[in-house]
């Protein structure tokens, strides 16, 4: 195994191995574009470091064999005493974490070659300087050595000085400031500062390597999901310096606007200074354009490397560069981040430039970033008083009055007022609160923390870890960093997309692609702005590329006809239940009630023309598209007053000795079907079988529906939908049922009727025997939240607020298997029924309609294993579509069919 690699070596494709940084520097090199020479440690030598706590044998000797050819090129020797090469020693991992790990530059300088260095360059203070931030770093980094004793020393030097910036300190009193600092680490380290470069060189790299490990680097990992067995990458480059006077500096340029994607120049430049100052922030950058005037040589030459690297790269790039006395130098660059408007707009522009087809376009955006664009945003042109920022934890723009506790967050709401529920942290005791808010603020904890993960799965804006504002919920008030306090009732706008908090309400307009997809905006039209258009593009990329259809889950016409119009090829799941709520509950109750068959009927026969009208309209609006209608679900009890406060009324007016019958009996009744684990027990095709004539009224009510929409020279197709299936039994008897029903309206009407039976796939049991369901069953619908539920055994009205939290901070898994389909587990069972089922009928319709039916990774599985369709919430159809599209043009994502 080779554990280095010279720049000239790699190429942009090894991240795995070289890192980010160290892959893109030898694809620079191998460019011809001029990187100062190097080479790469792989992350594969981290990898043995970390776990053995030794280096790789081979490591020292290969190193040096590099060292050699590095020294070799450059004519001198690493810290040589008269001219000595320098390098740096920077981290660099597959991905970017940024400022997470270590970096040590100037590694080559002691006490002898700092003199040569002075030499060399002609400048003595610049040789003092780099010395002594080399000691600075190296002590803080390596030594271990609190970093504020180097920085007050060399405040106390300028205060000696009586100057302001470091920049005024000169040659004699850097030198003296060397001397300190070599004091500080001997005293700090019990060592003194190592004169051997090699001795210094090997150091750092074992510093760098440990600092994968650091508690900051392991929290960042945490929030972006980014795997804790990678290791980094070690890069050893020769030193160019900013910092050599006027015609020197360093800077940082995109060869596009991150933030539109409009081509310009974009970027920073810092003249007469070293990387760490832009970061530092310590003075202020002039726009790239500047450069231009400073130096118009370098300037020409960095705007042809730009060219030049979005050509190769095919995308934005960002770069980081520094001119050394006139010589221009690329230290980094990289495909850049850019905002979910900004990869749309390039997607297309790169595909207008003839650079990518519309499949690696399609590559080039999510359905996260399309889920970003459709969220309802703060007015741009509007005037906000910014007053902190936090992590954007969950998307959205929320608008209310601050309340500090979760009791005022639902008292205030009641009574009408929009209320940001502002916390510390939050925890289970705030789920009501939460609830009630309009968005959520907390000062602590980052994108697992509690707040995020449940305000994601409620779909609410939210800003975590807004560590400037200090939370005191016991005064109620927040204090900003100027002093100035929020009191409870000062009204807050936060932004959950881009984690800014503002004091006041900042006015909310809704998202032009949303109004795109209503089709209250037309792309092309003179309104219509630019990302539109890329969206709509996009769009049209996407569908003609998916194999998936997508339907939506609505229950009534008006969602239905929404998700038409964002694109719904269909609806895959209808929730009848909800058709028996508000003023039908009576009837319901009165059906649970019967104590005869006349009495059921009678329920049942006034609920038919009800249920009889739902259908026709879900038919008339998504007329010619089939229409998955799931018979009834839940438990019964659901129907039901709630036993605690029946039971005290019943209490009370037994005390008045003015019981009431109808009271009783319903207490009675609430009892009898009170269940410890609803969620397991009477529903779904149990109920069906046990309550005569429910499931046929609703399926004489689809037949009927289904009938009268034909006359009217409709295109119904109607599927019905058995739930909680677990034997193929069960759906015998329902099917023969259904199967008389049918023939007496067709009988009845004279319409032929072509209605198809088909069922969930949501137990265990039943994706174990999808073979024998699957006679009985026309189609299969994947019910992912009960499978999820029932696979993992988690509760999943409960798990996702009471310990999920807990889960993710352990790494037990990196996502709620409520949001993103257990591949290996519940996928596994998908997988396999959608095997056995097509064994037994070659021509079964399979689809998905858990709410992972549009979550975009699992679109990408259910894609894989080969389904027909998702099924997902109108509002979640253009992700659908999109990711769908994003599976079928994908080069991993293989096409099972
Ligand atoms: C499911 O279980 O995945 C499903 C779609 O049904 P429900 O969420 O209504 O139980
Ligand atoms: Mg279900």
């Amino acid at each position: 195994m080779k554990f280095v690699y010279d720049f000239t070596e790699g190429n942009k494709d090894l991240k795995d191995l070289l890192g980010g940084k160290g892959a893109n520097l030898a694809e620079m090199t191998n460019l011809g574009l001029p990187v100062p020479p190097g080479f790469t440690i792989t992350t594969e030598a981290c990898r043995t470091y970390l776990d053995s706590g030794e280096e790789p044998a081979a490591l020292r000797d290969e190193v040096s064999a590099h060292l050699d050819a590095l020294e070799a090129k450059a004519g001198k020797k690493l810290g040589q005493a008269d001219d000595p090469l320098l390098v740096s020693v920077r981290s660099g991992a597959k991905f970017s974490m940024p400022g997470m790990m270590d970096t040590v530059l100037n590694i080559g300088l002691s006490d002898r070659s700092v003199r040569g260095l002075a030499k060399q360059s002609g400048d003595e203070r610049f040789a003092w300087d780099s010395y002594r931030r080399l000691i600075q770093m190296f002590g803080k980094t390596v030594l271990g050595v609190d970093g504020h004793l180097f920085e007050e020393a060399l405040e106390a030097a300028k205060r000696a000085k009586k100057v302001q910036v470091d920049t005024d300190l000169e040659a004699a009193d850097l030198k003296k400031l060397v001397a300190g600092f070599k004091k500080i680490v001997r005293a700090e380290a019990g060592r003194d500062f190592p004169q051997d470069p090699r001795e210094q060189m090997d150091l750092a790299i074992h510093a760098v390597f440990d600092s994968w490990n650091t508690e900051r680097a392991k929290l960042y990992r945490r929030q972006e999901r980014i795997p804790h067995d990678l290791g980094t990458a070690v890069n050893v480059c020769s030193m160019v310096f900013g910092n050599l006077g006027p015609d020197s500096g360093t800077g940082v340029a995109f060869t596009r606007d991150p933030a539109s994607g409009h081509q310009g120049v974009y970027g920073d430049y810092l003249q007469n200074a070293q990387g760490e100052d832009v970061v530092a922030g310590i003075r202020n950058t002039v726009s790239l354009a500047e450069l231009e005037r400073i130096d118009k040589k370098s300037y020409d030459r960095l705007m042809e490397i730009m060219a030049t690297l979005e050509n190769h790269y095919r995308d934005l790039c960002d770069i980081e560069f520094t001119i050394e006395r006139g010589q221009l130098w690329m230290l980094q660059t990289r495909v850049g981040k850019r905002t979910a408007g900004a990869a749309f707009r390039i997607a297309t522009q790169l595909v207008d430039q003839g650079l990518i087809d519309e499949a690696e376009a399609l590559q080039r955006v999510t359905g996260a970033q399309l889920a970003q664009l459709m969220f309802p945003r703060f007015d741009e042109e509007a005037k906000t008083e910014r007053i902190g920022r936090g992590i954007a934890a969950s998307p959205g723009a929320a608008v209310g009055k601050a309340v500090f506790d979760s009791y005022t967050a639902v008292k205030w709401s009641r009574s009408g007022e929009q209320v940001i529920l502002v916390r510390r942290e939050t925890n289970p005791d705030d789920l009501d609160g939460m609830i009630a808010a309009e968005g959520i603020l907390t000062s602590r904890g980052g994108k697992t923390s509690h707040a995020a993960v449940v305000a994601r799965g409620m779909g609410k804006t939210c800003v975590c870890g807004a560590e400037e504002l200090e939370v005191d919920t016991k005064r109620r008030r927040m204090t900003l960093p100027d002093g100035r306090v929020v009191e409870e009732g000062d009204v807050l706008s936060i932004d959950g997309s881009s984690g800014e908090v503002y004091l006041g309400a900042v006015p909310v307009v809704p998202s032009p692609v949303v109004e795109y997809f209503e089709g209250r905006m037309h792309a092309g039209a003179d309104d219509a702005d630019e990302l539109v258009e890329a969206v709509h593009r996009m769009m049209a990329f996407a569908d003609r590329k998916r194999r998936l259809r997508v339907r939506a889950n609505a229950d009534n016409a008006e969602d239905a006809l929404r998700a038409r119009r964002f694109g719904a090829q269909g609806i895959g799941l209808c929730r009848t239940e909800h058709m028996f709520l508000g003023d039908r509950r009576g009837l319901v109750e009165r059906l649970i009630l019967a104590d005869t068959d006349a009495e059921r009927e009678e329920s049942l026969k006034e609920l038919l023309p009800l249920q009889r009208q739902d259908f026709v309209e879900l038919f008339e609006a998504m007329d010619g598209l089939p229409v998955t209608i799931r018979l009834l679900d839940p438990p019964l009890h659901e129907f039901l007053p709630d036993i605690t406060e029946l039971s005290v009324r019943v209490a009370l007016a037994e005390a008045r000795k003015d019981p009431h019958e109808n009271e009783l009996r319903l207490l009675q009744a609430v009892h009898r079907l009170h269940e410890q684990n609803p969620m397991l027990g009477l529903r779904g095709v149990r109920l069906g079988l046990v309550v005569p004539g429910l499931f046929t009224m609703q399926v004489r009510a689809i037949a009927e529906a289904a009938a009268e929409r034909r006359d009217a020279k409709g295109d119904p197709r109607a599927e019905i939908m058995i739930p909680l299936v677990g034997t193929v039994q069960e759906l015998e008897i329902v099917r023969e049922e259904a199967g008389q029903v049918i023939a007496e309206v067709r009988e009845h009407t004279g319409v032929e009727l072509k209605l198809s039976l088909g069922t969930m796939i949501e137990l265990p049991r039943a994706a174990l025997t999808a073979g024998q369901i699957a006679e009985a069953a026309e189609f299969f619908s994947f019910g992912t939240n009960d499978l999820t539920q029932t696979v993992w055994g988690f509760s999943r009205d409960d798990v996702e607020a009471s310990f999920f939290t807990a889960y993710l901070e352990k790494g037990i898994f990196g996502v709620s298997p409520f949001e993103t389909i257990d591949r290996d587990g519940v996928g596994k069972l998908v997988r396999d029924a959608v095997t056995a089922g097509r064994e037994t009928r070659p021509d079964l319709k399979l689809g998905v309609c858990g709410e992972h039916g549009g979550d975009p990774e699992s679109v990408h599985f259910f894609h894989e294993v080969g389904l027909d369709y998702v099924s997902c919430s109108p509002f979640r159809i253009p992700v659908a579509r999109l990711e769908a599209g994003r599976a079928a043009s994908s080069s991993t994502g293989s096409d099972h069919r």
